[in-house]
C-alpha cells in the first residue's frame, strides 16, 4: 500500500466517536472502508491477479470475471469466518484502542451486547494479533536491556526481556528462559548493530550476546537506584506492565499468551504521542485485513492447562 493512499485513509478518520459511530452505522459504509484498505478500492483476484472482479451478495462476496473465483471481503483476515457485523467488530476496535489501559473480555462483552464471554474473549485475542507492529524498525541510540519475571508465588515463572530506547520505544519479548543464545538472537533481531546498551552487570550481556555493541554495565545498589536509576525506562515499563496485567486483567494470562499481552502494551505505549485515538483505530483496521485468520482451536492450549499469574516481579 503506498504511503499516499495510507495517509488519505487516516486523514479522513473520524476523531470522537459518535462521528465514528455516525461514519460506520451501516454494514455498507464497514464494507466501503475495509475494501479500500484491501484493495485500494480496486479489488482484484488472488488467484489470478485479474482485475475483472465484480461484487455480488450486497458487497459480501466477489467473483472474478476472468477465473470465476470467489472470495469474501474478509476471508483470509483476522475478520474470518466472522458472522456478526462489521460494524460490532469496528466498534471493538475502538473500544480496546481508546482505552489507555486496555479492557478485558467481561468489559468487552458488555459493552458490545455480545451473547458469550468465548466470543469476546476470541474477538479481544485477534484485535491484539492487529496491534502487533508489523514495520519494526530497529530499536536506535542508547538503548536499555533488563528482564522481569511474570507469575505467581509457587508457580514457574516466565521471563520477559525488556528491551527500550531511552525516551522513545520499547519492546517486551516473552523468553523461553534464561539462555544466552536467545538473548543474542533478540539483540540482533531487535536492536541496530550501532546502538549502544546498558544493562545491569548480569553475565548473559556479555560481548557475545551484545555481539560487540558499546556496553554500559552497572550493578545498583538501592541508595543509587534513588538517586538515578540507569535503567529507567526498563523499570517503568515493567512497573507499567505489571500494573496492567494486574488491573485490567486481574493476573489471569496464560503462558501461551503472554506475548500477545506484551504485544498490546507496547502498542500503546510506541503510540502514546499519537494525537487522536482515530489514527491508532485506523491502524488496527488496516492491520486486522493484512494478517491472517487466528482460530479459536489456534487460541486454546492443547492440554486445557490454565496458568494464571498472580503477579509479576523483577
Ligand atoms: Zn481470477
Amino acid at each position: 500500500m503506498s504511503h499516499n493512499h495510507q495517509d488519505a485513509l487516516w486523514r479522513g478518520f473520524p476523531k470522537a466517536l459518535p462521528e465514528f459511530e455516525a461514519k460506520f452505522s451501516t454494514e455498507d459504509a464497514c464494507r466501503a472502508y475495509l475494501a479500500q484498505c484491501r484493495w485500494n478500492g480496486e479489488p482484484h483476484c488472488k488467484r489470478c491477479a485479474s482485475a475483472k472482479v465484480w461484487c455480488e451478495r450486497d458487497g459480501t462476496l466477489y467473483e472474478c470475471a476472468t477465473c470465476g473465483h470467489q472470495t469474501s471481503l474478509t476471508s483470509g483476515t483476522l475478520f474470518h469466518g466472522t458472522r456478526k457485523p462489521l460494524k460490532l467488530w469496528f466498534r471493538a476496535i475502538w473500544e480496546v484502542v481508546v482505552h489507555r489501559t486496555g479492557i478485558s473480555a467481561a468489559d468487552l462483552q458488555r459493552i458490545l451486547g455480545l451473547g458469550s464471554y468465548e466470543t469476546a474473549w476470541t474477538w479481544l485475542h485477534r484485535i491484539r494479533r492487529a496491534m502487533v507492529c508489523e514495520d519494526r524498525e530497529k530499536l536506535k541510540g542508547c538503548v536499555q536491556i533488563d528482564e522481569a519475571f511474570v507469575g505467581g508465588k509457587g508457580r514457574e515463572k516466565e521471563m520477559v526481556l525488556v528491551l527500550s530506547e531511552e525516551y522513545g520505544r520499547v519492546r517486551l519479548i516473552h523468553m523461553p528462559g534464561n539462555h544466552e543464545a536467545c538473548i543474542g538472537d533478540v539483540v540482533k533481531k531487535e536492536i541496530a548493530a550501532d546502538a549502544s546498551t546498558k544493562s545491569d552487570g548480569h553475565a548473559a550481556y556479555n560481548t557475545v550476546t551484545l555481539d560487540k555493541r558499546e556496553h554500559q554495565a552497572k550493578v545498583q545498589s538501592k541508595a543509587e537506584l534513588r538517586e538515578g536509576d540507569h535503567l529507567q525506562q526498563c523499570h517503568w515499563s515493567v512497573s507499567r506492565l505489571k500494573r496492567w496485567l494486574l488491573g485490567t486483567h486481574n493476573g489471569a494470562v496464560r503462558a501461551k499468551h503472554l506475548q500477545s499481552y506484551l504485544d498490546e502494551d507496547a502498542f500503546r505505549y510506541n503510540r502514546r504521542n499519537t494525537k487522536g485515538v482515530g489514527r491508532l483505530v485506523a491502524r488496527c483496521l488496516q492491520n486486522m485485513l493484512s494478517q491472517d485468520p487466528l482460530t479459536m482451536r489456534q487460541l486454546i492450549d492443547d492440554t486445557g492447562e490454565c496458568r494464571l499469574f498472580a503477579e509479576v516481579s523483577y
